[in-house]
């Protein structure tokens, strides 16, 4: 009860801004004087009131996450000298994805569908290596599995993904990512979970289930109609389960959550400085709510730990968003499988690359 407010705009002042970018460290100053000055000139945006690059953050209802959960902000500085955060390597900067269960009805449509989050995520962590693992089927994880009781939908246990995603873990992997379009649940007592992550073992697993249209109807195809009492190890149940049809709106979720939570494993905190992919959800309509891009100190972030070139980085990412052909690598392995033409839908991503176009114009001035 109580949650509905008049939306808030959480203004911080110039000052505060351009101290969590730049810091007040001489030694982090100097460092930002040596950036390129069109990367400076962009970034400087976040304090300039009348930025119409980056906005504040507005909240509204108490149960949005920066009401719901009060956290310690995170600066710059306080990025930069946190001696727990993991930094890529040259001997291990590869991130790992790995499909479990089938991500779209078909396999082709699986397969082109893991390889749009890649490459979508080599875009985003520009200069870091990003390798496929072979897919998986949910029998081979040995994970827990259990029929939600107010959903219906299957469910399978997020901890045990984590263990299963550790032992496979290559030797230059910084980190390894499941996804998923199967629900998870990270304890029995708990209703679902959208993903979990441990960022000393450099893993985590994410399901896009709910981020598709209908997951909360009661037209769900996923539905097992006649909960069977299923033994933990019959995974049969998994076989043609239903998994949501691949819109642009689900592969736009799916590219913030999996970005987002990647971020976490970088080391960066949920922001509180302006509207940004960093910041806490916790529902779908404030993770729709929040932009596919970093504010500009969680971009300082992301740079000092990957070390790319901002107009490149953005350019990688416009080239993603207007790449809509097929890999002609995906053909049919069985002769009854029909060939589909499958175009990667964009069309969600608009706004975001009129957003980057608009950076250019500041970086290249
Ligand atoms: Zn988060
Ligand atoms: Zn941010």
């Amino acid at each position: 009860m109580g949650a509905f407010m008049k939306m808030q705009i959480v203004r911080h002042s110039e000052q505060t801004l351009k101290t969590a970018l730049i810091s007040k460290n001489p030694g982090l100053v100097s460092q930002y004087e040596k950036l390129d000055p069109g990367e400076q000139r962009l970034m400087n945006e976040a304090f300039h009131p009348a930025s119409n690059l980056f906005r504040p953050i507005t909240v509204h209802s108490q149960s949005d996450w920066i009401t719901s959960h009060p956290e310690a902000p995170q600066d710059f500085e306080q990025f930069f000298n946190d001696a727990c955060r993991k930094i890529p390597s040259p001997e291990k900067q590869t991130i790992y994805m790995q499909s479990i269960g089938s991500l779209g009805n078909t396999r082709v449509v699986s397969e082109e569908y893991i390889k749009w989050l890649k490459g979508y995520c080599e875009a985003f962590f520009y200069g870091l290596t990003v390798k496929l693992l072979e897919p998986v089927s949910v029998s081979a994880t040995r994970c827990s599995f259990r029929v939600n009781d107010h959903t219906q939908n299957l469910q399978i246990h997020a901890g045990h993904i984590l263990k299963f995603l550790k032992k496979k873990k290559p030797e230059d992997a910084f980190c390894v990512v499941g996804v998923t379009m199967i629900d998870l649940y990270p304890r029995d007592s708990w209703n679902f979970v959208f993903g979990q992550a441990s960022l000393t073992d450099g893993v985590g697993i994410f399901s896009f289930a709910r981020y598709g249209q209908d997951f909360y109807s009661s037209h769900y195809e996923g539905k097992v109609k006649k909960p069977r009492r299923t033994s933990s190890s019959d995974y049969s149940i998994f076989d043609n389960y239903y998994v949501p049809e691949i819109t642009s709106i689900l592969l736009l979720r799916s590219c913030k959550t999996l970005t987002h939570e990647l971020g976490h494993i970088f080391g960066l905190r949920h922001c509180q400085w302006l509207a940004c992919l960093m910041q806490g959800s916790n529902h779908l309509e404030e993770a729709d709510r929040r932009p596919l891009n970093l504010c500009p100190i969680c971009l300082r972030k992301l740079q000092s730990a990957v070390g790319f070139n901002i107009v490149e980085r953005y350019q990688a990412l416009v080239r993603w968003m207007d790449d809509t052909s097929t890999d002609t690598r995906v053909t049919p392995k069985h002769s009854r499988e029909k060939s589909v033409s499958l175009q990667k839908p964009v069309e969600a991503f608009k706004e975001c690359k009129e957003w980057i176009i608009k950076c250019f114009a500041v970086l290249q001035k």
